[in-house]
Parts: C-alpha cells; structure tokens; sequence
C-alpha cells in the first residue's frame, strides 16, 4: 500500500490536542499516522521542540508530514524541530501548515487519509476556515481550493531571479483583473501555501514564491483556460521583468560618499523632506460610512499624485522607468488590503487606524517573508501607506515642499521616484540624500529634472535641524553642512560662475560649437520621442546624434508598422527642421523584453540577446524599420546606425538589410544617408579598423563600453563607483576608435559622459568630433567645446591613458 502523510498536531495543551486528533479520527477513520506533541505533560502548558522533532519522526512513512499548530511559540517550537531533524530528505518531507488548528486539522486527516500528497493536504487544511468564512459572510483572505471539475489548473516555476517580488506581481495581478470574466487563483505549491486570488497584489507577495518555486494556477468561470494560458504566458516572460534588479541593492558600506548624482550647485536652508511618519490619531470614530468616504477619498488623492509622477517619469524617462510606479498603485487598489481595511471600519476603527492596521499586516507579512529582497519590498507598502495616512490627515502625500521662502535643500535618507518626480525645481535648491546612489531612479530623475543633488552623504546629515544653511556641488559630490562664511561665499561665487556661463551657453545655443583654437564639435541631442525633439531644437543641439526608437515599441502588445514609424521619424525630423537624425535600430532585448518579441530566458541580459543581435531572428521587425528610416531619408539628411554591434558579419548583414529596404522603397539611395555603428562592445573598439571601411561613422555608447569594459553593470549601485567611463581603460577603448578611423570615419560619442565637461574635453582630446547629450545638456556641453582648447584636451587625454585610474584622470592638471 502507498504510504500515507502522516500529520503532527503541536499544542501549548495536550487536553486541547487529543480532543482535536479525536475529532478529526472520527471524520477520517482508518489507518492515518496521527502524532501528538503537546503541553509539556498532561497539564503543564507548553511545546518542547525535542518532542515534536520525535513526533515528526514518528508520523512519517516516507510520504512526508504535514505539521498543525497552534499559536506563538508553538510556530517557534516547530520550525526549531525542524532544524533538529539529522537528515536533509526528512526535513524536506516536512510542511508547517498555517492551518487553524482544528478545522485544519480535520481537513487534512480527511485529505490525507484519502491518498493526497503532502503539498495536497496541507492547502487543503490551510484553506479549511473558507466555509466557515463563507458561512459567516466574512471577506475571504484565502480563495478556495479550486474545485477540481469547475477548474482550469496548470503550475509554473518562477524564472524571475528575486522571485515573485512586487514588480513582476504586480503585473500578474495587473493581467488578472484586465481578464474579463474569469476568476483566477494561486497558491505557492513548493511551500503549500493557501490559494489566494491572483488579483490580490499583496497576497501575491506574501506567497513567497522564490526563484525556483512552483506555484499553481487555478482559473473558474468563462475564459478560464484562456486566462490560465495568459498567466502561463506572462510567466513565461518573466512577467516582463528586466533582468536587472528592478530595485537597486542598497550600495555597499565601502561605497564612498557622498557623491555627486545631479551636477549643479545648490544653497538654502535645510528642510527635510520626509515628512515625520504619520501618527494615526486616535480620532473619535465617526459613522463607519463616513469613515470608507474618508479612505475612498484619500485612495483616490494618492493614486493621483502617484500617476503624476508615472507620467512626469514616462515623459522624463520614458515608460520602463516609469513602471515602477505600478506596484505602487496596484497597491492602493489590492482587493485583500482593502477589504481588510474596509472591515476594520465596519468593526468601528476610524479610517487612518484602520488602513494602517491593515497595510502595516501586509508590510509584516512582507517582512518576514525569508528571502531578503522580498521582505525589502515592505518599505514600499510603509512608503504608500504613509501617503495614505498623509492624504487622511488632509495634507498632500507626497513630500511637501513649502513654497513660501527660499528654496530650500531637501535632505532625506532615501527619495521614492514618486517624491524625486514631484519636487518643483523652483522650489528646490538641492537634494541631499544620506544614503541612495547616482544610478539610482530617484537619481536619474533629479538630473532630468536639473536639480542639484549629493547622495550617500551619511547618516549624519539627517541630525541637522531644518533651517541650517546647506551647500552643494552636484558635479563634485562636495557638501557643507552649516559651512564657515568663507566656505559659502566659495560655493555662491561657483554658483554666479555657473549661472554666467549658463547664460551665455543659453544666449549662443544655436551657434555652432568651435574650440578656442579653431575646431568645430558637433554638439547633438539623445531623443527618446517626438517630445524630446522638440527639446532638443529648442537647446540648439545641431543633430539628434541618437534617437532611441525603443519608445515606439514598448509599453505595447504588437510592434508599430512601416507606416506608423515612418510618421514617428518624420515627427522628429520636422522638430529639428533640416537638421540630421541618427536613427538607432531597436535596441531591446533580454533587459528590456517586449512582450510580442518572445524571447528565452537569460540567464544574463546584457551579455545576450540584444540590440542588432535580434534582429538575425527578427528580420522583419528589421526590415519594417530600415524601410521607415528609408522613406524619411528621402527628405531629411539621416543616419542610421546599428547598435551593439561584436562582429563585422553583423554589420555586413545588417547592411544587406538596408539595401533591400531601399530596393524596396524603390527610390534609390537616398542623398545624405550615413551608416555607422554603436560601439559598446570593448572587442568592436579594439577591432574599429575592420569596420572603417563599411561606416560612415562610429558612435560610441559609453553607457555600455564602460559597463562591458568594466564588467559592471550599469543600474547596480553596488559598482557605481567601478562603473566610472573615465577609467583609463575605457578611455584607451575611445582612442583605439579615433584611431581606426582616422580621417576615414567620423567619431561621436552618444553616452552620458559626452555631457561631463572634463570627459567631453578629453574625448575631443582623443579625437572625437561630435558629442550628443540628453537635450537639457546641449548648450552646456556647447558651452564647454568654446571654452577648450583642442592642443590643451590632446595633452590632457594623453596623460590620461596612462593615469592608473579614474581618480587620477580627474585630478590630473
Ligand atoms: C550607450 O550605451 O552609451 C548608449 C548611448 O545607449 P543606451 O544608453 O541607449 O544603451
Ligand atoms: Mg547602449
């Protein structure tokens, strides 16, 4: 006979167990192994691990062993057992089922003695209270097990590498209650936990479901094997999820600080920005309807300002980065949080205590979640929670900025991208963050926005009390906290140097940048849309030296045809009014998936199928673009360029490519078409004379060469310091280009280091003639071209390949 899970039953009093093993024998009679380890003797209270290690000993045949609790320590006591248990395998037998007690316990006696497997039993037993729920009218927190003939049931392991944390969550449950009809449940079948419904984000959560987790799917209702097969879908792509930590690790304690992560200087009086945590006031209760009124209402406030901030991000930074928004609302509208708020109101708790009783269950259940990144993702359940409070209490939710007085520095120990996205930088002088990195969103989004900003300044900045005169260099990472008078009067002079200088870069933005000593420099813009162009003819940038065309493509579920591109890129060349477009070619892939472009799961994205490497097994997707790009370039002097190209066939291909779109265009070459390539990969610098005579142009995309050369990834703080493109190391990969190409081929350079005065001074030095930056950058970086002297920047960049690292090129004189 197939051996049966046994079942443990672990109680503080073995009078409350033995009555418990009787009830359930009476329901599941027969030959089930049923264990007892309760009370410390036949009266005294207690559990005692030894014994309930014993008891698992006991009840287990080899089918595993399903372990029933009651409360506090008995929780305790029985994982303690675990650990006591000699032999890996036996341990690994063994469930701890959340179970109530009693019910559970019948339950599982009945699914036990009827042949079930140990994961079977255990949710069976952990969804026993449903019907006395149900009985009762009270809200279910756990779906029932699916009914097996109503049901559509299928299972996936979880790829994502934090498991199922809150971004890819979110966008299951986001699908989920985008299905029409069906009902659709999970449960984490490696651990037993209870079914929950999918749509529930921090039921999702709190399953736990790790890298490497099964986890069960069970859909009821109309469409319910379309919905299962859109969920296994969606878990096949990872739930859309960049491979990157889509939360930066916190940077090490060795990373120095501060460091500079928004170039600018700020001065003002010191405000913190985090408002102190909300306290719920203990309010006289009013009706319980006034009261939901009172949370719908807040709900709704937050959700606002938190879809301002995606959409300021989305314009900003573009829809990737502005996903991370989305968690932060599903929250706000997560059926299970709500429903447990709403039932602290109807059992006569005021709106703030009940919404924070019932965020601060699900930010402890996050919590004590075992993997670590995980149990990170209650900060952002607080964060959302206290706007609530905030919205409650009548106030704004997000950082409020007091618009009277000067601008003021905001200094904070960490800033969510909602609260970098909602600053005025009229009102802000600066923003100094104890801890945060310059890789950071919330980094990212202060440079787009121009506001000055320090990060990983210490803990010590927080103490300061709110008025103390606060200075800042954004470009140097210098910080003064109430600085002698001497020490301010250095940082205004810098700031009336800087607003000069930015002023007359503003007043010569449409003039050509030339060096002192004679040299033209093309100063061009990165666009990421049609909006940005506009920006950029606006800043005078005299090309778009990029335009990352990825925006036409993601946040959608089919790819744009030739004619909605060639719209696109006619929008943008009509912004820059005759001026030259370089065109990039989809650069996606493993980091940045599209949900129509399947793609296999990588183990690591930036080292796989990206950029011009995709386009071998997409040659459609191709061919539509380059027919685009070719319509426009009948009107608009373009250049096409090809991203992360490694090899010379890439090129070659890709060119064949471009032939058979002009082909089919039909109207020859269009004059002023350029091809070029992106180099990002160190081999293609170091090998740039085989590409010399198939290009036109080189750009080089120092965002990844200084990644790839590095072997640091570019979003993870933990090596923002490595991660440095004025390592002389990456600064020999640029040179290798110019050399290469000589007169043969023009140089640009597209990543963010062209917008650093002192790189841009030693890029020109090695010998590149164009540089394109972000739109807001260009007069600036214009500026910086007049302001040089090409002989000096020679000099400067040939000490620099030979400096012994990045610190040593800045300091260098
Ligand atoms: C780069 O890699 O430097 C670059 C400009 O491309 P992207 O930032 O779009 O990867
Ligand atoms: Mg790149």
């Amino acid at each position: 006979m197939t051996p049966l899970v046994g079942l443990v039953v672990v109680s503080h009093s073995r009078a409350l167990a033995e009555g418990a093993v009787a009830l359930a024998r009476e329901m599941a009679p027969g030959e089930l192994a049923i264990e007892v380890a309760a009370g410390l003797d036949e009266t005294t209270f207690g559990t005692d691990a030894v014994a309930i290690a014993g008891a698992i000993g006991a009840a287990d045949s080899g089918a595993g062993v399903v372990v029933l609790m009651d409360l506090g320590s008995a929780v305790l006591s029985a994982e303690l057992a675990l650990d006591l248990l000699d032999d890996p395998d036996a341990r690994n037998r063994v469930l701890l089922c959340p179970a109530p007690l009693v019910e559970g316990l019948v339950v599982a006696a009945v699914t036990a003695a009827g042949g079930a497997g140990r994961d079977e039993v255990a949710a069976e037993a952990a969804a026993a209270l449903g019907g006395k729920r149900a009985q009762l009218g009270a809200p279910a927190d756990a779906a029932p097990a699916p009914a097996a003939d109503a049901e559509v049931t299928a299972g996936f392991t979880v790829a994502n590498a934090h498991g199922l944390h809150a971004r890819p969550a979110a966008r299951l449950a986001a699908l989920v209650r985008g299905l029409d009809g069906a009902e659709v449940r999970v449960r984490n079948a490696t651990t037993g936990s209870d079914w929950i419904p999918a749509a529930s984000l921090a039921g999702l959560t709190a399953l736990g479901a790790l890298a490497g987790h099964c986890v069960e799917v069970g859909a009821a209702g109309p469409g319910a094997a379309e919905a299962v097969e859109a969920v296994l879908a969606l878990a096949d792509r990872q739930f859309d999820e960049a491979q990157a930590p889509a939360v930066p690790a916190p940077p090490p304690s060795s990373a120095a600080g501060p460091l500079g992560a928004s170039p600018g200087i700020g001065i003002g009086p010191k405000r913190a920005a985090e408002p102190p945590a909300p306290v719920v006031p203990d309010e006289p209760v009013g009706d319980a309807a006034v009261e939901g009124e009172r949370l719908d209402a807040a709900l709704a406030a937050v959700a606002g300002e938190i879809r301002a901030g995606r959409d300021t991000t989305a314009r900003e930074l573009g829809e990737a980065e502005a996903a991370i928004f989305d968690a932060h609302l599903l929250l706000l509208d997560d059926p299970a949080l709500l429903a447990d708020a709403r039932s602290g109101i109807r059992a006569g708790a005021s709106a703030p205590r009940a919404w924070s009783d019932a965020a601060e269950r699900v930010a402890a259940t996050w919590e004590a979640l075992p993997d670590p990144y995980l149990a990170a993702r209650a900060a952002d359940v607080r964060a959302v929670s206290a706007q609530v409070l905030r919205a409650l209490a009548g106030g704004p939710a997000i950082v409020p900025v007091d618009a009277s007085g000067p601008a003021a520095v905001l200094v904070a120990r960490d800033l969510t991208p909602a609260q970098a996205a909602a600053l005025d930088p009229e009102r802000v002088a600066g923003v100094v963050l104890a801890a945060g990195s310059p890789t950071a969103h919330s980094a990212i989004l202060l440079r787009a926005r121009g506001v000055p900003a320090v990060v990983a300044a210490g803990p010590a900045v927080l103490a300061a009390p709110d008025g103390t005169p606060v200075a800042l260099d954004g470009a140097t990472g210098e910080l003064a906290v109430d600085p002698a008078p001497g020490v301010l009067d250095t940082f205004r002079e810098r700031a009336a140097a800087r607003a000069e200088r930015e002023a007359r870069a503003r007043q010569q933005a449409a003039t050509p940048a030339v060096t002192r000593d004679g040299v033209g420099v093309l100063v061009g813009a990165n666009v990421g849309s049609p909006a940005d162009a506009v920006d950029a003819a606006a800043a005078g940038a005299d090309l778009v030296g990029l335009l990352r065309t990825e925006f036409l493509f993601l946040g959608r579920t089919s790819a744009p045809d030739v004619d909605e591109q060639e719209a696109a890129y006619r929008e943008v060349a009509a912004a820059l009014g005759g001026r030259r477009v370089t065109i990039r070619t989809l650069d996606v892939g493993g980091d940045k998936p599209l949900p129509y472009l399947p793609l296999p799961a990588e183990a690591n994205p930036f080292l796989g199928l990206r950029g011009i490497r995709l386009a071998e097994d997409h040659p459609g997707l191709l061919a539509d673009q380059l027919l685009a790009a070719v319509r426009v370039a009948h009107e608009t002097p373009v250049s096409l360029m090809f991203p992360m190209v490694a090899a010379l066939g890439e090129l070659v291909a890709a060119r064949r490519a471009l032939d058979a779109a002009i082909a089919a265009d039909g109207r020859g070459t269009p004059v002023g078409l350029q091809v070029g390539i992106m180099v990002e990969v160190p081999a293609t610098a170091l090998k740039a004379a085989a590409f010399v005579p198939h290009v036109d142009f080189f750009s080089i995309g120092t965002n990844d060469l200084t990644q790839y050369a590095l072997a640091a990834e570019r979003g993870n703080p933990g090596v923002a310091t490595l991660a440095d493109p004025l390592d002389p190391g990456v600064l020999r990969l640029v040179d290798a280009v110019c050399r290469a190409a000589g007169e043969r081929a023009l140089v640009a350079v597209c990543g963010e280091a062209a917008a650093d005065p002192l790189a841009a001074q030693l890029l020109v030095g090695l010998g590149v003639r164009e540089l394109s930056t972000a739109p807001p950058a260009v007069p600036g970086t214009k500026q910086t071209v007049r302001d040089m002297d090409v002989a000096e920047a020679v000099e400067r960049a040939t000490a620099a390949l030979t400096a012994d690292g990045p610190a040593a090129v800045r300091h260098a004189r």
